[in-house]
């Protein structure tokens, strides 16, 4: 429970205190809150102002159910990242969605000792985990949207940088990028991905509305 080397971004974390993102990157961001002394205190700054902008919300292109979402969050609702953080490889808000740590989980063989399991998919957005041998590369791939991953357990490295438990890494269109599990210990991840091109849009425009204030 210290300061991750890697954060998640502003524009990431304001969406998400503005209840706008996607369900599938909640519980990316949630879980990362709760691993991540830093984004933990962000969020408290953001959530703070939070109410002030419901009224600017309406103009933008959200989600459907994000402003019930947000709302629910200013009347108090319990945030998950304040949840404490019980023992194994999930935290907390991972643990409640998957009614479990990484021994309760529905694996899939992806073939080469890699596995995954979908834990929640609307249309192109979804979020899963992503179980890769330790030493073992995941597929070269780019991105038609944005990607986010969390590392779970162990950890990997691609053409920028090294990521370990706790660190988000963001990756959008322009990336082509070939993690690869560090040897020694196998590596979980929690992975959101969302392919519309929508995202790329309303979320700067939300991130516009709270610096404005
Ligand atoms: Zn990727």
């Amino acid at each position: 429970m210290t300061a991750t080397r890697h954060s998640i971004p502003d524009d990431l974390l304001i969406g998400y205190a503005a209840g706008a993102l996607p369900q599938a990157f909640d519980l990316v961001v949630a879980s990362h809150v709760s691993l991540c002394d830093d984004a933990r205190a962000r969020l408290a700054t953001y959530e703070a102002v939070g109410g002030a902008v419901i009224d600017d919300l309406d103009a933008v292109e959200v989600a459907e159910d994000s402003l019930d979402r947000t709302m629910a969050k200013i009347a108090g609702m319990p945030p998950a990242e304040a949840k404490p953080f019980v023992h194994g490889v999930f935290p907390a808000p991972l643990r409640e969605a998957v009614g479990g740590d990484a021994d309760a989980v529905q694996w899939r063989a992806l073939g080469m000792g890699a596995k995954q399991a979908v834990l929640h998919q609307d249309g192109e957005t979804s979020v899963r985990l992503l179980y890769i041998p330790a030493g073992q590369a995941m597929p070269a791939h780019s991105h038609r949207g944005t990607e986010m991953t969390l590392v779970l357990k162990g950890a990997y490295s691609d053409e920028s940088d090294r990521f370990a438990r706790g660190d988000i890494e963001v990756a959008d269109s322009d990336m082509h990028h070939t993690p690869v599990a560090e040897p020694g210990e196998d590596c979980i991840c929690l992975v959101a991905t969302d392919a519309r091109l929508r995202f790329d849009g309303w979320l700067p425009r939300i991130a516009q509305t709270f610096l404005r204030i």
